[in-house]
């Protein structure tokens, strides 16, 4: 298929500034999509519990999706790095795997006595129908342990219904652990600890005077997690995958949320403020204030150094969700640089209409693009920088263009003010690099 027959059919799902697309749908099937599939979506969510088992029942190519291209960091305890996987063949696909799954817990229990195992169900699991949560309650029985299904095949939806089914493996473990006395605290939904940015965020509070109750799930245990149904408040920092998590506990614990991002001068000021404002604590808002006014003002100083280099730019962005485009681009536009193309995974219509005020009226804006896609609007718009993820890595290098990883590759933080400098370094070493006078690609 030619690159123009494919935006042609897709058309409702590619936009321009002050414009609506269509979003939040299931991928074109056949069609070779930056999405990842459900299984990858839940195992987003719940990989960083680092004394979790995770076990992936299916072939052993899905377990290939592992911490090695998620890394988020730890303070205690590494078992969450290990892959588990039932490594299906035809035999058991066509006599079934639950016998296989069974010894595969069995021997888990056995040789690393865990407190919780996550079985992860992939597509061939959907397809030969395996009973899952039978061999987990036997499991809990026989082991005394808390053993979770985590029902993912691959096409029973698309990565945003991964979030769904991660949120509900995550309520399972701590339902039963609700009705005990309130702490005064916050739990962090949806920062997953990538280069230690869930240490920068609780450092924050720290300052602030702020508790954290529980993590979800960057660097979390399982001791942790189950004390989350006490907390006071949530606060959603990834917006697109612990919606669903943070609106059911509000239903079932009580517990309001909002939303926060840490990504961006701007979004960090905001976000820290907001925090303090909505637990209605004085002494908080007043160290808010001083904090939060002391790092914009050095911010801002340093960002004025890189300014001359980085003004008049243009950048493309391709992530995961819609609160990270929407951070992304305000922090290009505080460093003067202009987003030209921007999409993402699981955007829903509220981000796409934020993100719709933020860019100029001729930004392409796309939701769950294909590689065609994205090099032809990145060409077309003369972009210098993409930001994305490792599916987006080659894409930039075969235009010969420069590329940041925004995601969970990356090996620096980028959250909070130090994310900030960070960043800005990146951006600068990467799209004011020589090696782009070399490039002999004709963009
Ligand atoms: S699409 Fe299916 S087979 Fe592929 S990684 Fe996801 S669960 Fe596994």
């Amino acid at each position: 298929m030619s690159t123009t027959g494919i935006l042609t059919e897709r058309h409702d799902s590619i936009g321009h500034g002050h414009g609506s697309i269509r979003c939040d749908t299931d991928s074109v099937s056949g069609a070779v999509s930056q999405r990842a599939c459900v299984y990858c979506g839940a195992r987003v969510v719940l990989n960083p519990i680092t004394d979790a088992f995770h076990i992936v029942h299916g072939p052993i190519g899905c377990a290939s999706y592992t911490w090695d291209i998620r890394g988020s960091l730890t303070s205690g305890s590494d078992l969450y790095r290990n892959s588990f996987s039932t490594d299906l063949s035809e035999r058991d696909i066509v006599f079934g795997g639950a016998e296989k799954l069974t010894r595969a817990i069995d021997e888990v229990c056995e040789k690393h006595h865990p407190k919780l195992i996550f079985i992860y169900s992939t597509c061939i699991v959907g397809v030969i129908g395996d009973d899952v949560d039978a061999v987990c309650r036997e499991a809990e029985k026989k082991h005394g342990i808390r053993c979770i299904s985590v029902k993912s095949p691959g096409f029973s939806g698309n990565k945003s219904y991964g979030y769904k089914m991660a949120s509900e493996a995550i309520l399972e473990l701590i339902r039963p652990h609700s009705g005990k006395p309130k702490m005064r605290g916050v739990n962090i939904l949806g920062d997953f600890n990538l280069a230690g940015e869930m240490w920068i965020i609780q450092n924050y509070l720290r300052i602030l005077g702020i508790p954290v109750v529980s993590k979800i799930t960057g660097d979390a245990t399982y001791d942790s997690l189950i004390q989350a149904p006490s907390a006071t408040l949530n606060l959603v920092q990834c917006a697109g995958s612990m919606t669903c998590l943070a609106n059911q506990m509000e239903e079932e614990f009580g517990i309001p949320f909002i939303k926060v991002s840490f990504f961006g001068r701007e979004d960090t000021t905001t976000s820290l403020l907001r925090v303090a404002e909505a637990l209605g604590d004085e002494a908080a808002i007043a160290k808010a204030r001083a904090f939060c006014e002391a790092q914009e003002a050095e911010l801002i100083e340093f960002e004025n150094l890189y300014r001359p280099n980085l003004s008049g730019k243009k950048a493309a962005i391709y992530v995961g969700g819609g609160f990270k485009a929407i951070s992304l681009i305000r922090q290009f536009n505080t460093m003067g640089i202009e987003t030209v193309v921007v999409g993402t995974q699981t955007g829903k219509p509220e981000d796409y209409e934020v993100i719709g005020q933020l860019v100029r009226k001729d930004c392409i804006i796309l939701d769950d693009a294909n590689p065609a896609e994205l090099e032809t609007f990145m060409k077309e718009k003369g972009a210098n920088i993409l930001v994305g993820g490792v599916k987006e890595r080659p894409l930039a290098y075969k235009l010969g263009i420069a590329f940041c990883d925004h995601n969970h590759e990356r090996k620096h933080a980028l959250a909070g003010y130090e994310g900030v400098r960070n960043f800005t370094q990146e951006i600068n070493s990467s799209i004011n690099s020589p090696v782009w006078n070399y490039m002999e690609v004709e963009l």
